[in-house]
């Protein structure tokens, strides 16, 4: 294949182009804040678990709190309905007696049952902090969150805008370059990455392989408007007087 050196030397300008095409889209895939975000959706799932786990404690022991309450409200009514039937003088000795000794045992369960609720709303009060710790933790992770999304986009936008940059690039060079050029060199990046690049110092600026002496001298045999390939990797080897020929 045949193409005039200026030309060829144009295919380092669009070989320049595709390489910040190629960073542009491995730099898409490998944003630190996706990761950062994948961490951080991860710890905010297990904060808002635990979440649910201590509200429904708290509301398990809120529903006891209320159970007790009623129980306690029981017994002090039946004392207070003894006691009236004590006060109204129509009972006989017997059921005075009797209702002497229900009150005692009404006394000794209200007492127990008000031990009990204490210990209830202590613990109510603890689950309470609990709760309101883990809301505060789930907040501040959706924060972090929130930044670590507005991080990526403004980075994807930045990634978005060189994009386009570099595409109108391509679109302004490739008329310039015969088809069958554009090609070999689409041909060879598909199958290698970099499609053209210069030779320099005697050394392949794709691979960076150094060629070696029967590989310069045939390059040097080359008429200056033949297109010539590297033997390591294929890519169009551009000569200019940096290459050491
Ligand atoms: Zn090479």
């Amino acid at each position: 294949m045949k193409a005039e050196p200026a030309v060829q030397r144009q295919l380092l300008d669009l070989a320049k182009v595709d390489a910040e095409l190629t960073r542009v889209a491995h730099r898409r895939r490998t944003l630190p804040e996706l990761a950062e975000i994948e961490d951080v959706e991860k710890r905010l799932r297990e904060r808002r678990d635990a979440l649910v786990s201590v509200q429904t404690t708290a509301s398990d022991l809120e529903r006891d709190v209320a159970k007790q309450e009623r129980e306690i409200e029981s017994v002090r009514a039946r004392a207070e309905r003894d006691r009236s039937l004590m006060a109204s003088g129509s009972v006989s000795a017997k059921q005075l007696a009797d209702l002497e000794h229900e009150l005692e045992t009404l006394a000794r369960r209200q007492s127990v049952l008000e031990d009990d609720q204490l210990e209830l709303m202590e613990r109510k009060e603890a689950v309470d902090a609990d709760v309101q710790r883990t809301a505060a933790e789930v907040d501040k992770v959706e924060q972090e969150l929130a930044d670590a999304r507005k991080r990526r986009d403004e980075a994807l936008a930045d990634l978005d805008a060189t994009q386009a940059r570099r595409e109108s690039d391509r679109e302004r060079l490739l008329p310039r370059l015969p088809e069958n050029l554009v090609a070999l060199y689409e041909r060879v990046r598909a199958h290698k990455g970099i499609g053209a690049a210069l030779l320099k110092a005697r050394r392949c600026g794709a691979c960076q392989l150094e060629l070696d002496r029967s590989a310069i001298s045939e390059i040097k045999a080359a008429a200056e408007d033949e297109v010539v390939q590297c033997e390591n990797c294929d890519a169009i080897l551009v000569r200019t007087l940096e290459s050491g020929l």
